[in-house]
């Protein structure tokens, strides 16, 4: 019989008591948990252990969350393991920087065990972000069906006649559904770093494409303060 191994979440976060409930609801879950308190251990236990996961606080005596995610997502070796972001609720741009440098979600605090275990259990299912291969690529979500290779969209079988730019973003955003893009991020993937645009610009692209989408517009939901995101409940 071959044993399936328990998913490993490497938690770095140097409030205690917070680790400890954190540790504890993980554990219940059927996780293994490596606790860490400080960003320098915490770095080097996901070289050594390699982690299915890692939920990181952002801030850190020493060397903080956001240089641990840096670290952590500009080595090829380590590049590909997920980062849930802890941050504190006002802190938004702190939310956009964890993403643009490559975290793979967040969560608020304070929050709930429950909620905890839900954002876990999304990111876990999902797995790391895959990059996108040419074209090609078809995408079905509940009525929607866009398939880049032909450039072509339907809504209930229905075309619907989309701008090039329009539908790479509908294509990016539904091939990550409940994934959180900053507008920084969305702006390089479907405009290209090139272009002479600010951050604004995408929402321009998000009103046009909600007005083709119809009553199927709910799918991209705004997420006040980061950016956008395809509805989780479309899988
Ligand atoms: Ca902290």
């Amino acid at each position: 019989m071959i044993a399936v191994a328990k998913p490993k979440i490497l938690v770095i976060e140097d409030e205690p008591d917070l680790l400890e409930v954190i540790q504890y609801n993980l554990d219940r879950e059927g996780h293994k948990v490596i606790a860490c308190r400080n960003g320098e251990q915490g770095l080097s236990r996901i070289r050594t252990d390699n982690p299915d996961l890692v939920i990181l606080d952002l801030m850190l005596p020493g060397m903080d969350g956001v240089e641990v995610c840096r670290q952590v997502k500009s080595d090829p070796v380590t590049r590909a393991i997920p980062i849930i972001m802890v941050t504190a609720k006002s802190e938004e741009s702190d939310i956009v920087l964890g993403l643009g440098i490559g975290a793979d979600d967040y969560i608020a605090k304070p929050f709930s065990p429950r909620e905890l275990v839900a954002r876990v259990k999304v990111v876990l299912r999902r797995g790391p972000l895959r990059e996108q291969s040419g074209g090609g690529e078809r995408v079905v979500r509940g009525p929607l069906t866009i398939d880049l290779g032909r450039h072509e969209a339907r809504l209930d079988q229905q075309l619907i006649s989309l701008t090039p730019t329009e539908m790479r973003l509908l294509h990016f955003l539904a091939s990550h559904p409940g994934r959180v893009f900053t507008r920084a991020h969305l702006l390089s993937r479907v405009i290209g770093e090139d272009a002479i645009v600010t951050d604004r610009n995408i929402d321009v692209h998000v009103r046009a494409l909600r007005q083709k989408l119809g009553d199927s517009q709910t799918y991209i939901e705004t997420v006040r303060g980061v950016g956008y995101r395809f509805s989780d409940a479309s899988q």
